[in-house]
């Protein structure tokens, strides 16, 4: 049997590309699931694919209202908290003398500030169980740096310090926190990406191609079940050998 099975657990940017495919392998593996993004006909849409999972809109950059939100998604699958994949994120990109800091602080807000307060809430809840399982989506180019990314990626690789830190200070409350970095994932934040640009990365990945939203979901699999409970602070890299950390 599955370790996941009804185990409770909240997706964020379930609307998205990844975050669809992560929904579906933990709807597989039996998991209770809540899923959350801000666009309600997505998630409408993932509710009729996926018959008892539970949605609830909510938008991260609300900050104020985090703890509320982790709450209503903590009493919405039965009262506690097993799980959180913080996997919700943007980019607002251009050329360093050209980012306005609107592009800087959006980015960083959504990216690492809100991650940042769902982690602190969501460990308040597995406290209370004396277990818990956090996955943070970083990205590759949090590790390797990127042109015209300077938000996004500053926002990344502050992702995998922080939850560094918070490994460190909940793993003897039994708290697992780690990060998955992807590489190039064909979704809709890919998508953005013109074909020539595209080649051109392709031909840095030795595995020859865009990774699959599946890909990632694999990894997300592994670290929320019990087969990774010695597994702290880490980052898995799922990136096609593009980046070997
Ligand atoms: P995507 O298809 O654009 O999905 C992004 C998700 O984030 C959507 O579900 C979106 O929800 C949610 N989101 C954005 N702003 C939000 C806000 N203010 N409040 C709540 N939810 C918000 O992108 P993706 O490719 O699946 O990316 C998922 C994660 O993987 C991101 O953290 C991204 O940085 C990371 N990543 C992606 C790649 C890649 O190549 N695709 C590579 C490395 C890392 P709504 O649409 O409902 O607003």
């Amino acid at each position: 049997m599955s370790s996941l099975k009804n185990k409770n657990i909240i997706v964020t940017g379930a609307s998205g590309g990844i975050g669809n495919a992560i929904v579906e392998k933990l709807y597989k593996e039996e998991a209770n699931i809540l899923a959350t993004g801000t666009k309600i006909e997505k998630l409408e849409k993932l509710k009729s694919k996926f018959d008892n999972i539970k949605i609830l809109k909510f938008d991260i950059l609300q900050h104020e209202k985090i703890e509320e939100f982790i709450n209503n998604a903590t009493n919405e699958l039965g009262g506690s908290l097993d799980c959180i994949v913080n996997n919700a994120g943007i980019t607002k990109d251009n050329l360093t003398i050209r980012m306005n800091l609107d592009e800087w602080k959006k980015v960083i807000d959504i990216n690492l500030t809100s991650t940042f307060l769902m982690c602190k809430y969501s460990i308040k809840k597995m406290l209370k169980n004396k277990a818990g399982k956090i996955i943070n989506i970083s990205s590759v180019v949090g590790h390797t740096g990127n042109v015209g990314q300077a938000n996004y990626t500053a926002s990344k690789a502050g992702i995998i310090a922080m939850s560094k830190s918070l490994s460190i200070e909940y793993a003897k409350k039994n708290i697992n926190i780690n990060c998955i970095s992807p590489g190039f994932i064909s979704t809709a934040m890919t998508d953005q990406i013109d074909e020539k640009h595209k080649e051109a990365i392709i031909a840095k990945i030795p595995s020859n191609r865009l990774g699959r939203p599946e890909d990632i979901a694999n990894a997300v699999i592994f670290l929320g079940s019990d087969q990774s409970d010695y597994i702290n602070g880490e980052t898995i890299h799922v990136n096609g050998g593009m980046y070997m950390g």
